[in-house]
């Protein structure tokens, strides 16, 4: 199937030509010709499927056809949960609609504001947005709203977690109610779809993915290791192996912080993305990471949601995450369009409950390898022994504890590693 057979015009296909696309990925064969035939949408995808492409191509083609030079009022806006993310769809839609004269223009909060309401009185075609800011601008008077001809929440279920929900309702009661509504999201929760269907009408669905599944072109496994002994075990793994550039989660900002600290005694430039960091010294930072300047950067989910980094070899959970979907967003950074990637985890045995719920929502079995000089003292199981399940008291493992599983070794050793499965 080509971009034309989808139905985009020649302005459109230009530029994806230029861009190297040879041909839409699934979500974009299914979604972009319900939206150019002007319907409702509700899709399923996770980063990584090249979901941005598939509501931005159709929406710069529908809005070119009747476009009026100079048009002062958004005609599309697209919310997105975070600044990176909306950063992107933006920086998409510039180079797709590199061959239109349609305006687009950016506003997210943690920067000044009256930049923004400048931009906004040249007149815009398509306002990208995150939901705060629309708002504060919107009550000031410097949007208006009542031209919106389509609207697109991208990844709404993470829009959801943040606790935008009031803000889109009033966001969504400023429109005009005759409007197309296109919905990412990348689960369906009961939440998500009541969402839908207070908004969309009649929508169609697709799915592109079951709900959580971990990308195929990437590889991942975990290495086992003591808390204490993470960030020296990063440190190996990062000059042993002559990583160019590896993108590393944590749990928290001052997890990362410390992270970041322990990376540059060891003279490995990092750099951390969280919520507590400046907008300048995030924006510094992913540039300087895109650019093949910054070997690691450390980043929190919220901040990396989204992150569309190119050719992203390398992803390292340093902290696995406490909502398991998190996961496969996580190590969706990597192996993206096809092309292939590595993840790894690092977990210690007080993260056992987090590593099972992940292999369950992903029904697979992560494979372990132990790395030499790095072997943990305290077991990391295979099953959750008795004694934790169901108990919020922390886990305490030791190798001789009765109730602890010994991973079975089903290779054996080989050169610096050990390979365990279950
Ligand atoms: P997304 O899921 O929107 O975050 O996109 C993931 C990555 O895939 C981005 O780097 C896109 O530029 C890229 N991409 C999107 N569509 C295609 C396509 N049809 N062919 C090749 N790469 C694509």
């Amino acid at each position: 199937m080509s971009f034309e057979a989808l139905g985009l015009s020649r302005p459109l296909t230009t530029a994806l030509f230029e861009k190297g696309y040879q041909q839409p990925t699934p979500i974009q064969e299914r979604s972009i010709p319900i939206i150019l035939k002007k319907k409702d949408l509700m899709a399923c995808a996770q980063t990584g499927t090249g979901k941005t492409a598939s509501f931005t191509l159709p929406l710069l083609d529908l809005l070119k056809n009747n476009h009026q030079v100079g048009s002062k009022f958004p005609r599309a806006l697209i919310l997105a949960p975070t600044r990176e993310l909306s950063a992107q769809i933006k920086e998409s839609l510039l180079a797709y609609g590199k061959n239109l004269s349609l305006k687009t223009a950016l506003v997210f909060g943690g920067v000044k504001i009256n930049p923004q309401i400048a931009i906004l009185r040249e007149g815009v075609d398509i306002l990208v947005a995150t939901p705060g800011r629309l708002l504060d601008l919107f009550q000031q008077g410097a949007v208006t709203l009542n031209k919106v001809e389509i609207l697109v929440l991208d990844e709404a279920d993470r829009m959801l977690d943040m606790g935008f929900i009031r803000d889109i309702k009033k966001i969504i009661s400023y429109l005009p109610s005759n409007r197309q509504n296109l919905l990412f999201s990348a689960t369906f929760s009961n939440e998500i779809r009541q969402l839908g269907k207070s908004l969309l009408k009649n929508p169609l669905e697709v799915n592109v993915a079951p709900q959580v599944v971990t990308a195929k072109t990437v590889k991942h496994k975990i290495h086992p290791v003591d808390k204490a002994k993470k960030s020296q075990l990063l440190s190996y793994l990062i000059q042993s192996k002559n990583w160019y550039q590896a993108l590393v989660f944590c749990k928290t900002k001052h997890g990362a912080n410390n992270l970041v600290k322990k990376l540059s005694q060891d003279n490995i430039p990092a750099l951390a993305i969280h919520g507590n960091k400046s907008q300048s010294a995030r924006t510094k930072a992913l540039e300087a990471f895109k650019q093949g300047k910054l070997q690691i950067l450390v980043a929190t989910d919220i901040a990396a949601r989204g992150l569309d980094i190119e050719q992203l070899a390398q992803v390292v959970n340093y902290d696995l995450p406490s909502v398991p979907e998190d996961y496969v967003h996580r190590i969706g950074r990597t192996g993206r369009a096809g092309a292939s990637g590595n993840a790894i985890s690092l977990v210690c045995a007080d993260e056992i409950k987090e590593l099972l719920s992940i292999e369950k929502v992903i029904k697979q079995t992560i494979k372990r390898e132990e790395v030499e000089g790095f072997e943990p003292k305290h077991n990391l199981p295979i099953a959750m022994p008795r004694n934790v399940q169901n108990s919020n008291s922390k886990p305490k493992f030791t190798p001789k504890s009765k109730t602890t599983l010994k991973p079975k070794v089903t290779q054996k050793p080989k050169g610096k590693k050990r390979v365990f499965s279950r």
